[in-house]
């Protein structure tokens, strides 16, 4: 009895102390005081044993002295041979931008107060009124489908409008005669822009995004600023950026082009200068861009600048007016026609100011292009993702419901209701996930991390809605036309997904290997001690730091395992709906903090080109930094019952998802007995996650199927301006409309069904309903007007031949003739 005893008080007594993880000197009082209980009363000696064993090994984690000598000094000496050195270029990925709510997730205790109390996202009246006056002209200018499908060029008129309107410089300073809007703002005009097409949101995102402008405001010198800001802020130059090459894609560090310093003449006089010699390709902007923000090697033979031969990647501007470089051909990317082409430089000379931030930033560039991608890459292929779901939901949502086979709206239809409550639910994970983000840019945030971690997932939902917008729709989403508003997002995707990091690259090496640096709490610092001097003052150091680590890791084993046994920790009341999913990824926070503890403990350096588990490692933290942003985004809704299927669906999918990286982690992880350790602690009695269910499509469906403010706040920030040019718009009104017409479509139905109408439709039905008194004639009128506005949603465009062969066929026969 007493030895049931004591067990009954010392495991939920060293559960609860080890669940904190941060006190081992009281397991270690706690585990003694029980020593002396069993050696001193009539409870059995293997207790008393058990008991000093654990009292041993806590006091040699507690005593600094002892853990230092028996503990932390042979770890630091095992982590200096096992860490492979870190390269200039690895060590500048990891310095860039700043730890946000990946860093919460890595505690494996997220603060809910940092994320909750953050602001909401909003635009100010100036921004609002930019949004309400050009950004609706341009999109009213824009004709999609003579400028992609007719034209391959955008018009002159086009071109002009953007640049005398300041598109080009919302990320410059007013002080400079730039737009200086928020990051929130720049995303809500790329919303805008969409049924433009992806020429022109490239020709404006890209200047906005990483490029010379950017460049410049945070790295040129004051003489650079005041000369070419203004120039780009008011449209005189149009600039694009020439980082990649053919040998150099991903990884672009490898670039071969060079820049010799050497003496030139420039401008008639002879001055220290560059030699350049580069080949790029894919240089989006480039075939009309008038500066160019060039990456290349500088190396300096002579010792001309000083005592360094090879500096390493630099940036600097290039005028197009540069004798010698070879631009303006184009290359023709997949999809909407957009401006992008190649670039040459044959030993063109440009004096040694040319290199952005002068001649201290020689070598300088890799940090400087890192820096800003981190944030940048937070904005742009998000909203680019955004536009291409909302767009899918918004057209799919009514496409399904006026579209009808069987008698039935294929809406109704279990198998397409899938696809419709995914597209909607990935709608809503991508819009939460990149404006809360964003948002945090404009707090002053530089999320590296989850810039990498959007890039990579926020361009694959999107992906899936536009394949599933493409199932739906079928026959009328595969013949193009300018009435076709899906297409053109399907062939562009892979736009999305190749730029600014290809996705398997960044998901494979990126977010994990990134994020396991840079977010967890102690790796970076360990890492830092282990390069740092061999001397006391590293050791006591590295001692503090790993028996925080330590504390950290046992709190997360024993938080997971606690928490997966049903009990949940600290009670969260926010939501009666949520509060659930709240206490879920605080459990799954603590499991994937130790999952990232135990694989790179097992692992070591070799986790590094272990791309698959390294993969998975990552999809762990994105599932639960997309469902946080989730909930945040919910929040902002005032917890808003109506869209609350969309919500839950998000979260099911998105912990499901964590589900099953989990499951194909531990099933691959080479070591079988850590696999096994991490699978008890996360889920000891079962209770897995999973994939929403039928039901809740059914309801998330019923939520896009109508109209209600969940609809239009899941879609809201297009261009919905009703006219020809905007296909999409047209098909929500014709769809909005027949919502209006249902209580009419009732009383017809009613009436077919009592005989007395006959079973006829369309304009044959109207007739009889007519002549009947069952519907009045200006009922008759509506119904007929809408019958047809459907038909015209329904049909697809069609052509004469003469329209859709671009080189008039006698010419190429001509020309076939020729080269036969
Ligand atoms: C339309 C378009 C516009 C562009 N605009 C610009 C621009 O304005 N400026 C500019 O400088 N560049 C631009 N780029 C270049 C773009 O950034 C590169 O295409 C991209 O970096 C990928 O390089 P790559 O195409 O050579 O693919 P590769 O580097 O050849 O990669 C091929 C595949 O291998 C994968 N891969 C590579 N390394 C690894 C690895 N270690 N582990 C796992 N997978 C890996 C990649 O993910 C990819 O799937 C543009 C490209 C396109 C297509």
């Amino acid at each position: 009895m007493l030895n049931f005893l004591l067990l009954l008080i010392a495991i939920p007594g060293l559960i609860a102390i080890a669940y904190r993880g941060d006190k081992v000197m009281f397991a270690s009082l706690f585990a003694g005081a029980l020593t002396l209980i069993a050696l001193f009363s009539d409870a059995s000696i293997v207790l008393a044993i058990l008991f000093a064993i654990i009292t041993a090994t806590t006091l040699l984690f507690s005593i600094p002295s002892i853990r230092s000598k028996f503990v932390s000094a042979p770890m630091l000496s095992m982590v200096r041979k096992i860490l492979p050195p870190i390269s200039e270029t690895e060590q500048e990925a990891i310095d860039a931008g700043t730890v946000w709510w990946d860093g919460e997730i890595f505690s494996g205790k997220p603060q809910w107060k940092k994320l909750l109390s953050a602001a909401k996202p909003e635009v100010n009246a100036e921004e609002q009124a930019f949004l309400d006056g050009p950004v609706n002209e341009l999109s009213r200018m824009s004709d999609a489908w003579k400028i992609n499908h007719d034209w391959s060029i955008i018009p002159d008129n086009i071109v002009k409008y953007v640049l005398d309107n300041g598109f080009l410089g919302m990320i410059i300073p007013k002080k400079y005669g730039g737009l200086e809007f928020s990051a929130v703002a720049q995303a809500k005009v790329l919303l805008k822009l969409s049924n433009t097409g992806s020429g022109i949101s490239y020709l404006v995102g890209v200047p906005n995004s990483l490029g010379p402008g950017e460049l410049l405001l945070k790295y040129g010198t004051e003489e650079q600023k005041d000369y070419y800001l203004p120039r780009l802020a008011n449209g005189q130059e149009i600039p694009c950026f020439a980082l990649t090459s053919p040998t150099a894609g991903s990884d672009a560090t490898s670039i071969s082009d060079t820049g010799v310093v050497c003496m030139g003449k420039y401008e008639g006089k002879e001055v220290l200068g560059i030699k350049l010699n580069f080949s790029k390709r894919y240089i989006t902007l480039a075939p009309i861009a008038t500066l160019i923000g060039l990456a290349f090697r500088l190396q300096d033979p002579d010792g001309l600048i000083g005592e360094t031969e090879d500096y390493g990647i630099t940036c600097a501007l290039i005028p197009r007016s540069t004798k010698g470089l070879e631009i303006g051909r184009r290359h023709l990317p997949i999809g909407d026609a957009f401006l992008n082409g190649p670039l040459k430089g044959d030993g063109i000379f440009v004096p040694l100011d040319s290199i952005i931030g002068g001649q201290e930033m020689a070598g300088k560039g890799w940090r400087m292009l890192v820096n800003c991608l981190s944030v940048g890459r937070a904005v742009t292929l998000p909203t680019t993702s955004a536009v291409i779901s909302k767009r899918c939901t918004l057209g799919t949502s009514a496409y399904a419901n006026l579209r009808s086979q069987f008698g039935v709206n294929i809406a109704q239809f279990e198998g397409v209701q899938k696809p419709l409550a995914r597209m909607a639910g990935l709608t809503y994970i991508i819009e939460a996930s990149s404006i809360q983000t964003i948002q945090s840019i404009d707090d002053g945030k530089k999320p590296s991390v989850p810039s990498a971690i959007l890039k990579y997932h926020c361009t694959e939902m999107a992906r899936q809605c536009v394949i599933d917008a493409m199932d739906i729709h079928a026959g009328k989403a595969v013949i193009k036309g300018p009435g076709n508003y899906i297409a053109s997002l399907y062939e562009s995707v892979p736009v999305a997904i190749t730029v600014e990091g290809a996705n398997i690259l960044t998901r494979n090496l990126m977010i994990f290997g990134q994020g396991a640096i840079r977010s967890h709490p102690y790796v970076l610092e360990e890492m830092e001690l282990a390069h740092a001097e061999d001397n006391q003052a590293t050791l006591t150091a590295f001692d503090k730091t790993l028996s925080s680590h330590i504390g950290y890791s046992v709190g997360n084993f024993t938080r997971s395992f606690v928490h997966g046994l049903g009990f949940s920790g600290s009670s969260i009341n926010e939501n009666r709906n949520c509060d659930p999913y709240y206490s879920d990824i605080n459990r799954l926070s603590g499991v994937f903090a130790l999952a990232a503890d135990l694989s790179m403990l097992s692992l070591g350096a070799k986790l590094k080109f272990k791309e698959n588990l390294s993969a998975r490692l990552g999809d762990l933290l994105s599932t639960l930094y997309l469902a946080s942003m989730v909930l945040k985004h919910h929040k902002d809704t005032g917890y808003n019952e109506e869209e609350w299927p969309i919500v839950q669906w998000s979260l099911d999918h998105l912990l499901h998802e964590f589900q099953i990286a989990f499951d194909e982690l531990t099933a691959n992880f080479p070591n079988r007995a850590v696999a096994f350790v991490l699978n008890t602690a996360a889920f000891p009695i079962g209770n897995r996650f999973i994939a929403p269910s039928d039901n809740l499509e059914k309801d998330v469906v019923d939520v896009i199927s109508n109209d209600n403010a969940s609809r239009e706040r899941l879609t809201a920030g297009l261009y919905m301006e009703l006219e020809e040019l905007n296909p999409l718009a047209i098909a929500n009104q014709v769809f909005l409309d027949s919502l209006k017409l249902k209580p009419l479509q009732k009383i017809l139905k009613a009436a077919i069904k009592s005989g007395t109408l006959p079973k006829v439709s369309g304009q044959a039905l109207l007739d009889v309903a007519l002549e009947k008194g069952v519907i009045d004639k200006e009922q008759a009128l509506q119904l007929s007007q809408h019958n047809s506005n459907v038909m015209e949603i329904i049909n697809v465009d069609d052509f004469d031949e003469s329209e859709l062969i671009r080189v008039p066929f006698k010419k190429l026969k001509a020309k076939l003739k020729k080269v036969g």
